[in-house]
């Protein structure tokens, strides 16, 4: 570590008071034992001492590398480094970084000139490194690596809320659905507005979902509420016919509960301000917004979201995947019937939940639903018990009379999005044959939520965090698997070293007496609550096999903390039980099933049935059997049997089909970064993005690849610029392709370089961290 200074060599210093590194220099260092006391100074002329053994400053890049295309040909690759490279291309309008196999998209917060068709041509048939990074030759390489021998793709784009996964997914898949050639242009497809008709159902399916499933939150405008995996389909002669949609754990509290400026789904705004007045009426709506409990908690909603445009839209998408007026109108139905749920009025007569025979808003919701009111009313304050011997029925106080009916809500809106989900997919299967059966090979395109801790943390973030570890376990593996088959390639004689491995704490979520595992069993006991659960994880999970995953629940806080792969979270225990039952109670569910209205039938029909194929059935082969099914999400609180499945126990089985099937495929990375919080253009906070960074598992990455020779460059590429280094007596001779290899070995040499610090492949010469910066240094004073 210590030969590394010397008067000249370039560091970072970092400044803790403004948590921020700054570019220094080395003018002096001294060496006492195993002390290197270094004098740094910075470009204001202002001198810093440091001492120490380890700990010492990390290295700066040439100025050569420093704003390189791709992390992973930075001679140093420490955080300052990384950071400065992302930040100074940010600067220069450059939102796209490579760090090895991944593409780096820092959020622009403004319309960039990037996605244009002539941008879209330039990058159709290029190679990755031929161009500016971009999103586009991510896709490219995906869909030359499909059509060079069939095998299917998935890119996963990932990153927080607000970081750009959704339009970076929506361009991903414009280009892959883009005309590759002119052959294409001229498919027997129907053309509308120069796109097919598969196009164009394709593109369909972000309104849709948008609609449905996105949201106006803290952090983004229209957050998405749900993970979703959109494969695009291919027949034998790389033509698109068609998709499919999977979406996973859509957030459900949303329907019936938002806090202070977030709203609602999309979808209920649009409705009521995009309809005409007399549709309005029909349905008991108004443009009042603030008169339906379900939407009003956020505060008032003002119109800049364009609900009114975007309903239009939404009607159009329906109609190109086949759902018709009347479809659509049975679908405002629904919704209508939700947000006069929300309006119920339960009062109280001593501490027992009343509902009056008359309520306004009840008879309405009825009428929608197709269910008697009186039953809905009856088993909305009461509940029903069974004994071994009795059926005792009790009332219930008028919080859990809300909570029955808020229950009924998010139970209604769940199966719908399941039901409009599946339409989706079935308008690729529909009157224009059967998209699916020719489909031959595919491109999967991921766009999940990532990482999340806020102050309080509950179930879903629980969720989404788990879903992360798996990502980055299957992340991890496969960088391993790619270096290791280079080295393999080249003939590289290396040995891995162990790499921090996140297995544990999957193991601690999923493993058979796991958190999932203790969760689900309380959850199905009667008496079962969130302090019994949390006690079950005390006397469960605290154990010497887990201490470094687990850390033993705060009973004082009702808290349990889990140490993920990114950092520790603590996760408040309040409400894990209630949803991960997420059940309406049986009656009501008998109620809903056996409904007057045909329409909301077909949908729980639907809804149940996908549920029962996640947890009971093995995927379906026959049709598509020839592309896995990323699995599917389901809805919990299936009546009728006696295990139903819970919220966590469907999320852990799509979970399972989605990583197998990512290892089915070649797995393309886009990590999404957002540069701040305010949703400004083009500032950079780098402490936001370091920890988006280090979330992200990028540095990790980079710090199990510096492990190895983390710099690869071709002979040819590292002849060319170091030959010069070599004392040539009659001057630098032409050089020869035949020579490449042999003039690096005499650059090595030459430089004194320890055999320790690089191998010669085949085709490239290998070196270890921080070799280039020396061989950069000597040249520049050369
Ligand atoms: P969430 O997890 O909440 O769904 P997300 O990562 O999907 O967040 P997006 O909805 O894709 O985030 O992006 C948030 C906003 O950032 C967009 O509405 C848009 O204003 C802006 N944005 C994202 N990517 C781009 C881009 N490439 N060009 C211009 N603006 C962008
Ligand atoms: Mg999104």
């Amino acid at each position: 570590m210590t030969t590394l200074y010397s008067p000249g060599t370039r560091v970072w210093l970092s400044d803790d008071s403004q948590q921020q590194w700054i570019p220094a220099e080395v003018s002096s260092c001294t060496k006492a034992g195993d002390t290197l006391t270094l004098v740094l100074v910075d470009e204001n002329g202002k001198e810093t001492t440091v001492s120490g053994s380890t700990n010492l400053p990390p290295l700066r890049n040439p100025e050569l590398l420093e704003t390189v295309d791709d992390l992973a040909t930075l001679s140093h690759l420490n955080e300052p480094s990384i950071l400065h490279a992302v930040q100074s291309r940010y600067l220069q309008r450059k939102i796209y970084t490579y760090s090895g196999i991944v593409l780096l998209a820092v959020n622009p917060f403004e319309t960039v000139p990037l996605y244009t068709t002539e941008i879209v041509q330039q990058y159709i048939g290029r190679t990755k490194g031929e161009l500016e990074p971009h999103l586009f030759a991510i896709a490219e390489d995906a869909y030359a690596a499909m059509v060079l021998d069939g095998k299917g793709q998935t890119i996963i784009v990932s990153g927080e809320s607000g970081a750009g996964k959704t339009e970076s997914a929506k361009l991903v898949m414009r280009f892959i659905a883009a005309p590759k050639s002119p052959s294409v242009n001229s498919d027997a497809n129907a053309f509308v507005d120069g796109a097919s008709l598969v196009e164009q159902q394709i593109q369909a399916t972000n309104p849709i979902l948008e609609g449905f499933g996105n949201a106006k939150t803290t952090r983004n405008d229209n957050s998405s509420r749900f993970g979703k995996y959109i494969q695009l389909l291919f027949d034998t002669n790389r033509h698109i016919v068609g998709a499919r949609v999977r979406t996973y754990l859509l957030e459900r509290s949303r329907v019936t509960y938002q806090t202070h400026t977030e709203r609602n789904y999309h979808i209920f705004y649009q409705l009521c301000r995009g309809l005409p007045a007399g549709d309005l009426d029909a349905l008991g709506l108004s443009a009042d917004l603030s008169q339906f409990h379900y939407l009003n908690q956020g505060g008032p909603s003002t119109t800049e979201l364009n609900d009114r445009e975007k309903f239009r839209a939404m009607r159009d998408a329906l109609k190109i995947v086949g759902i018709g007026p009347d479809k659509q109108k049975s679908i405002f139905e629904l919704l209508s019937a939700v947000l006069h749920l929300g309006n119920i009025a339960v009062s109280h007569a001593r501490t027992e939940a009343v509902i009056e025979d008359d309520d306004p808003s009840m008879s309405r919701a009825m009428q929608f639903l197709g269910v008697n009111a009186a039953d809905f009313k009856k088993w909305t304050i009461k509940k029903q018990i069974s004994t071994r011997s009795d059926k005792i029925v009790t009332a219930l106080t008028p919080v859990q009379a809300v909570g029955v009916r808020d229950s009924l809500a998010r139970f209604v809106y769940a199966c719908l999005f399941e039901w409009l989900v599946n339409a989706v997919n079935e308008s690729f299967t529909g009157k224009y044959g059967d998209a699916t059966t020719r489909a031959e090979t595919h491109i999967g395109v991921l766009d999940i939520y990532g990482f999340e801790h806020f102050e309080k943390n509950s179930f879903e973030q629980f969720c989404i965090n788990y879903a992360n570890e798996k990502l980055q376990h299957e992340f991890n593996t496969y960088v391993f698997k790619l270096a290791q088959e280079e080295y393999r390639q080249e003939k590289i004689s290396w040995t891995f070293i162990d790499f921090d491995d996140n297995q544990p704490a999957i193991d601690l979520i999923e493993g058979k007496l796991g958190i999932l595992a203790l969760l689900d069993e309380e959850s199905r006991l009667q008496l079962g609550t969130d302090a019994s659960f949390l006690a079950k994880l005390n006397t469960q999970l605290d154990k010497p096999a887990n201490k470094d995953v687990f850390i033993s629940p705060k009973f004082a806080n009702a808290a349990f903390t889990i140490a993920h792969y990114a950092l520790q979270v603590t996760y408040s225990a309040d409400g894990f039980l209630e949803k991960n039952r997420d059940t309406v109670p049986d009656e009501h569910l008998a109620l809903l099933t056996s409904s007057s209205n045909a329409f909301l039938r077909e949908v729980l029909d639907t809804a149940l049935h996908r549920t029962a194929e996640v947890v009971e059935t093995p995927p379906p082969d026959g049709v598509m059997s020839k592309i896995p099914d990323p699995g599917r999400t389901g809805i919990a609180g299936r009546g009728g049997s006696v295990k139903k499945p819970t919220l966590g126990s469907i999320f852990k089985g799509s979970l399972g089909t989605l990583m197998e099937m990512l290892r089915m495929t070649n797995v393309h990375y886009i990590r999404c970064l957002k540069p701040n919080d305010h949703k400004r253009a083009w500032e950079f906070i780098p402490s936001q993005v370091l920890a988006q960074l280090r979330a992200a598992g990028v540095l990790e990455t980079i710090r199990i690849s510096t492990a190895g020779y983390p710099t690869r460059w071709t002979f040819e590429e590292f002849a060319r610029r170091y030959y010069m280094l070599i004392h040539w007596r009659d001057g630098p001779p032409l050089i020869k392709r035949e020579q490449f290899k042999r003039l690096c070995v005499l650059v090595c040499q030459k430089m004194a370089l320890d055999k320790t610090q690089y191998q010669m492949g085949e085709t490239k010469i290998f070196l270890r961290i921080g070799v280039l910066a020396k061989l950069e240094h000597v040249r520049s004073i050369k």
